[in-house]
């Protein structure tokens, strides 16, 4: 079976300003290549909540267009994202994508034979912690993004909370090997 990281996007792998999604906004945090580069012995995935596109900011092509164009730079520094998931809905649909529901994860431990105890969830937003905790994965909270903002709002535990993604690529290396 395969190990994978889950990575939130906005926040977390780009700066977010909030409903990121015009190509010429994207921006990676400087640690980014270095950070996921170091975790190629998992697979990567991004799960990415976009209620812009059920609140009518942006369309699903608007989302493509930017996540496509993050992927490639991804990948032109050596960083395979496996697959990217996307909730597309405003809260307010009560669908069961939306994080911290775990229904994409499920459906990445079938499609790649994922085992999710030996997985991780990183992201900027409790729900992040909250979807790993959900999947019977580990997770890291980043003070990236909103993170900052919304750390009192953790109902979760996390097994870290990282000031960076380096931070947390670090600890992810350092843990892997007590199960
Ligand atoms: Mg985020
Ligand atoms: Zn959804």
């Amino acid at each position: 079976m395969n190990k994978a990281v889950f990575l939130d996007r906005d926040g977390t792998i780009n700066i977010d300003e909030g409903y990121t999604y015009k190509t010429e906004d994207l921006e990676f945090y400087d640690d980014v290549f270095e950070s996921l580069k170091k975790l190629s012995h998992f697979k990567l995935f991004i799960v990415t909540n976009q209620s812009g596109i059920g609140r009518g900011y942006y369309s699903y092509e608007d989302f493509k267009r930017f996540n496509d164009k993050l992927v490639l730079a991804l990948s032109e520094n050596g960083i395979n994202i496996e697959k990217t998931y996307c909730c597309p809905h405003s809260p307010e649909e009560n669908c069961d994508c939306r994080k911290p529901n775990i229904r994409y994860l499920k459906e990445a431990e079938k499609e790649f034979d994922i085992d999710l105890k030996r997985s991780w969830v990183i992201g900027d937003h409790p729900h992040d912690v909250t979807l790993g905790k959900n999947a019977g994965a580990r997770s890291i909270y980043l003070l990236t993004g909103h993170g900052q903002k919304h750390r009192e709002d953790l109902s979760a535990k996390p097994e870290l909370i990282a000031n960076s993604l380096s931070e947390a690529a670090e600890f992810i290396i350092q843990n892997d090997n007590h199960n």
